[in-house]
């Protein structure tokens, strides 16, 4: 099982199968490899098989649209009415929506299937998918692996072929990451292109929605149909939606391609390096035109995410109360009790972590030195930015230091759990989109290359992509799934 969108939908056009059998195939293929991989936490069967039959009767009128009739997963952090949405947390064990996020209903309304929830890190924060309440994630290339975070189960439920696309978000790299470590293609957009409503909020200044896929090709098609201006999000961005899938197809001779030397610096693992090295001669071979530049404030990225983030989500999840929303305790004493307990019950330990982090960030004597401070740092990153689209089109760089590690490897060392994000975090800070796309293997694991776009510039990220992937088959490999 590992269709593209586009050959399903050849697939749907051409009666080849229909929409009730090709979701039946990926609902029988998910219960036969989920307990293993665990990339599901809730599989929508009735509600998938209702939405196929609907969806075969929409093609069988000649009102289909692109994605109608074809199936697609959610990461369990969006909405979905009358659906359990955990963001894989024991605080949201029992919440079922009542309403749609916006994306969830531009999906619905293309007519597309939802097969199921993904496991994700507890309130999207983690590079592993170790800090769910539901359990750690396999990575379909080896069981003894993480996905990468916190969007592990969208990405490893694509690459097992549990699902020919997925939907993500990405505060500092949570699309990216896991896209990079299972060998798929992912992509963030430019902040305020995706709409966040109804999508549970970790950092608000970063967080944002994205696609995965096999293909660039399907992330245009998929991007098409996300993107747009949502008046439910203030933060959302009232700008024209070009055409992705139109986008594609022109080659990339004389394109500039950017490499950051600071992202080709101590830290990168060797194997990883060299995979990227290829891939950037491949670009040359294709007619880019490659530049070193300089982000010469890299260095703080992750210090600054930190603060950010973190103060962000202290307030984010203040609503998570045992009142309003979320767990709550039994036979509370008072409501000093009730508060204490459920919270204390509730949240995992690395939520807990960043709540008390990010509150002391925030509080009277420290906001100036932390949060303010940071803001300004956050603004340096962002001027490296802007002067370096001055010279290329393209930033180029690894998507990750190191290939997928070990479960357990870095779970009892926050930090260096942290800096897995180091070539991710600093496009979220400064609200660029960005794209992971398999480059090759080191050691039998996937790569990914990191492609960043200027504001806005979504369709030639996504041209840049697919021109490579039209020039070599790393993005179609796939994993035996045990
Ligand atoms: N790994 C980063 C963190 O733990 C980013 C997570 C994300 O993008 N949601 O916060």
């Amino acid at each position: 099982m590992s269709k593209t969108i586009s050959q399903i939908q050849q697939g749907l056009t051409k009666r080849d199968f229909s929409s009730v059998e090709i979701t039946q195939d990926y609902l029988a293929a998910i219960k036969q490899h989920n307990p293993a991989i665990n990339c599901y936490i809730s599989i929508t069967e009735d509600l998938a098989l209702q939405q196929a039959k609907a969806a075969d009767q929409r093609i069988a009128s000649g009102e289909a649209q692109l994605l109608t009739g074809v199936p697609i997963a959610h990461k369990d952090v969006f909405c979905t009415d009358g659906v359990r949405t955990s963001c894989g947390s024991k605080m949201l064990d029992n919440f079922v929506a009542p309403y749609d996020a916006t994306i969830i209903g531009n999906f619905n309304e293309a007519g597309s299937v939802m097969l199921g929830k993904t496991n994700m890190d507890e309130f999207a924060m983690g590079s592993s998918n170790e800090n769910s309440y539901y359990g750690s994630v396999a990575n379909p290339w080896d069981h003894e692996r993480v996905p990468g975070g916190s969007s592990g189960g969208s990405a490893a439920a694509v690459a097992a072929g549990l699902a020919p696309a997925a939907t993500g978000t990405d505060t500092g790299g949570s699309i990216r990451q896991p896209a990079a470590l299972c060998g798929v293609t992912g992509i963030k957009p430019t902040y305020g292109r995706v709409s966040r409503y109804g999508m549970i909020a970790f950092g608000s200044s970063l967080d944002q929605g994205g696609p995965f896929a096999r293909t660039a090709e399907d992330c245009a098609i998929l991007l098409n149909t996300m993107a747009g201006f949502d008046p439910r999000d203030s933060t959302s961005i009232d700008q024209p939606v070009p055409d992705y899938s139109q986008g594609l197809g022109s080659d990339i001779k004389g394109l500039k391609i950017g490499l950051p030397k600071e992202y080709f610096a101590e830290g990168l693992e060797a194997g990883v390096a060299s995979v990227i090295e290829s891939a950037i001669d491949e670009y040359r071979r294709l007619g880019a035109e490659i530049v070193e530049i300089s982000l010469p404030h890299t260095k703080y990225s992750i210090p600054v995410y930190y603060v950010v983030a973190l103060a962000e989500c202290s307030s984010n999840l203040s609503r998570f109360d045992g009142v309003r929303f979320g767990h709550r305790c039994s036979n509370p004493q008072d409501l000093e009790d009730l508060y204490k307990r459920s919270r204390g019950e509730g949240f995992g330990e690395e939520v807990k972590r960043r709540i008390m982090l990010g509150t002391y960030a925030l509080s009277a004597g420290y906001y100036d030195a932390y949060y303010l401070k940071a803001q300004q740092v956050r603004r340096l990153i962002k001027q490296d930015f802007e002067q370096a689209f001055k010279q290329v089109d393209i930033i180029a760089a690894p998507t990750t230091p190191e290939i997928a590690f070990k479960l357990g490897d870095k779970t009892d060392d926050p930090v260096s759990m942290y800096l897995q994000d180091i070539y991710t975090i600093s496009l979220n800070l400064a609200g660029l989109p960005g794209m992971s796309i398999p480059a090759g293997f080191s050691q039998g694991l996937p790569v990914g290359l990191q492609l960043v776009g200027n504001y806005f510039d979504e369709a030639r990220l996504l041209n840049t992509a697919h021109q490579f992937q039209l020039s070599n088959d790393w993005h179609l490999q796939s994993p035996e799934v045990k």
